[in-house]
């Protein structure tokens, strides 16, 4: 029997310095990653793994020890705590009435893999090929798929599309999830959209169920996949606690970083390479912090230049979303999570087996659908989750309510577009490392994008006016039954639409210097022994959740610097 937060006390100290035996001095490192997160994991992993270099992975944030990120459902509380979070906040955006936007990223071990949803998403093979096909030779779906399947550990075990064996488990939910997912799944295939039982197999497409980043009811954060296992060896570093404000340059040429690590500044030397891996609004701040960026925006910031790069931090991608609420005749996980002593038998639920709703996403199904004739592959992203929380959308700095459900049987269906196409922009406010950037989203600027919202609105409406779905649906309570004109949807749209969290883009990878950051082996262009690994570097946000692409492009990233070094 498994003791309710026994999962806290198993990792090892999260900070390790080790006594190495090396000539250099101990400020000297082989690799410098920036950011533990979903690819600074994997990538202090692979570099170390020979023992041949010393490793040095810096982190912001600090331990993940806590319940909150090791029970699946605990990302309901992390989602707003500036503890584990960097709880940025956009521009105010006209798509959403002038509304700024909560964006959370994870500032902690594992990133923001120890805060997400942990819905296992690949995304579609075109995605892939578009990479590809935009000048980035190696980036094709058959080249990335066996950096998905390495990283792969698959209850379903090794198979043509997936992997067995590898660090990071993925987990079926079929015999757990609520009963209500079927219902969700039958109206589709009642519309003729099919259903799909492995969304990252052959069929991508039509209504399934989600696969989860989950080991034995534990999250399976990078942190815990990755790095862990890796924490033991003598030629890896880990600091936490320790935000880096700056590469260090000799020319064009990375050699450090400089870094705050307990409110004391350091400098740290790499002999090979510095890998920025902090994510999408990190990275491209970092680089812009370093003087790597655009000329004119640099000087406003007062900021020394380094290199000339317009592209860094724009691009921005993320994908828009929003949710209908519909109450329910039959109990869904609200009347479960919603009272106190639902929240008890929950805890002991999960202590007995680590299974029951603490012990995984409640987002638990979903679809991938084409909304009109003509298109080549899906255009929209449905997700169901059998709980409602109609007050996600307070100010930040307040605790959101994803921990306390709507106090009446209800469930959601949300929608985003696949591949958006609005593109955003993320830019120092100042030359000082602690001011946060500001996120420009510019959302729902085209008409692609527009267009999509419409349907994805009807397509929701659809399902739940559809048998056996339609037989629990008691009535909409939001956006309302009155929502229904054009002008209505995007009116309620810019009301209550938000982000899924899926940012990227923002050092994108391609041939040109002019429109792109990095080159297709990840190094920055104009720059020497400077990589960025992260969502940032993707050309084109992928059609699902980001979380597996990410470590994709670790994995393939790490043979990179390991080919580049050998
Ligand atoms: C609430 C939420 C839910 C999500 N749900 C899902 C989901 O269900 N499925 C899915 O596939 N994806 C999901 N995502 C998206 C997915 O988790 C991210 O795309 C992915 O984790 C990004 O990985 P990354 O390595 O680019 O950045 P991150 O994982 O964010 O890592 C960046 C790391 O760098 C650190 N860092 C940044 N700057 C510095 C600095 N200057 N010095 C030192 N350290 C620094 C940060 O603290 C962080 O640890 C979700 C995201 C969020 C926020």
């Amino acid at each position: 029997m498994h003791r309710l937060f026994s999962v806290a006390a198993a990792p090892p100290p999260p900070t390790q310095t080790h006594p190495a035996p090396y000539s250099q001095p101990m400020n000297e490192y082989d690799y410098i990653i920036v950011g533990a997160g979903s690819a600074g994991c994997v990538l202090a992993n692979r570099l170390s793994a020979s023992g041949k270099d010393r490793v040095l992975l810096l982190e912001a944030g600090g331990s993940d020890r806590s319940p909150l990120i090791q029970v699946p459902l605990g990302y309901g509380l992390t989602f707003s705590d500036p503890k584990y979070n960097w709880m940025y906040t956009t521009e105010p955006d006209a798509a959403l009435g002038g509304r700024t936007s909560f964006w959370p990223r994870g500032k902690v071990l594992g990133g923001s893999s120890s805060l997400n949803a942990m819905v296992y998403m690949r995304g579609q093979h075109a995605d892939y090929d578009e990479w590809r096909d935009a000048g980035n030779p190696g980036w094709g779906w058959s080249d990335v798929l066996p950096y998905f399947k390495k990283s792969e550990d698959h209850v379903w075990g090794a198979s043509e599309h997936h992997g067995a064996g590898g660090e990071l488990t993925v987990s079926d939910f079929a015999d757990q999830v609520h009963p209500l997912c079927e219902r969700f799944l039958q109206a589709g295939e009642a519309l003729g959209y099919g259903r799909t039982a492995d969304f990252n197999g052959a069929r991508k497409e039509g209504f399934g169920l989600w696969q989860m980043t989950i080991r034995k009811g534990v999250r399976a954060s990078t942190s815990n996949a990755f790095l862990r296992p890796a924490m033991g060896r003598s030629n890896l570093t880990v600091l936490t606690h320790a935000l880096v404000q700056r590469v260090l340059l000799q020319g064009r040429g990375a050699v450090g970083v400089e870094c705050v690590v307990d409110g004391v500044k350091q400098q740290f030397k790499s002999r090979k390479e510095v890998i920025l891996c902090g994510g999408a609004i990190n990275s491209p701040q970092l680089l812009q912090l370093s003087g790597v960026g655009d000329a004119a925006l640099l000087a406003a910031k007062g900021v020394p230049l380094a290199h000339h790069l317009p592209a860094v931090g724009q691009g921005l991608q993320d994908h828009l979303c929003v949710s209908y609420f519909f109450k329910s005749k039959v109990p869904t996980l609200n009347n479960t999570l919603g009272p106190w002593y639902g929240k008890v038998w929950a805890g002991i639920r999960y202590a007995l087996d680590r299974k029951g709703p603490l012990g995984m996403s409640v987002n638990q199904a979903g679809a991938f659908v084409r909304s009109r004739p003509g298109l080549a592959q899906p255009n929209l992203h449905l997700y169901f989750n059998p709980i409602s929380y109609t007050a996600n959308t307070a100010p930040v700095g307040k605790r959101f309510q994803l921990q306390n459900p709507d106090p009446f049987a209800a469930f959601l269906i949300s929608f985003n577009t696949c591949r958006p196409t609005s593109r955003g922009s993320v830019q120092v406010q100042s030359a000082n490392a602690q001011d946060k950037p500001l996120i420009t989203t510019n959302f729902l600027t085209t008409e692609h994008d527009r267009q999509d919202i419409v349907e994805g609105a009807r397509m929701v409406r659809s399902i739940a006016a559809t048998a056996p779905l339609a037989d629990v649906v008691q009535s909409e309570h939001l956006p309302g039954a009155d929502v229904q004109s054009e002008a209505a949807i995007f009116a309620d749209f810019a009301k209550r639409g938000g982000s899924v969290y899926h940012a990227s883009c923002t050092c994108a990878m391609g041939p040109d210097a002019a429109t792109s950051v990095v080159d297709a082996r990840l190094r920055v262009h104009g720059m020497r022994r400077l990589r960025v690994i992260d969502a940032s570097v993707f050309p084109a946000v992928t059609s699902g959740n980001t979380n597996a692409p990410v470590i994709m492009v670790a994995e393939k990233g790490a043979d990179m610097v390991l080919a580049d070094n050998a």
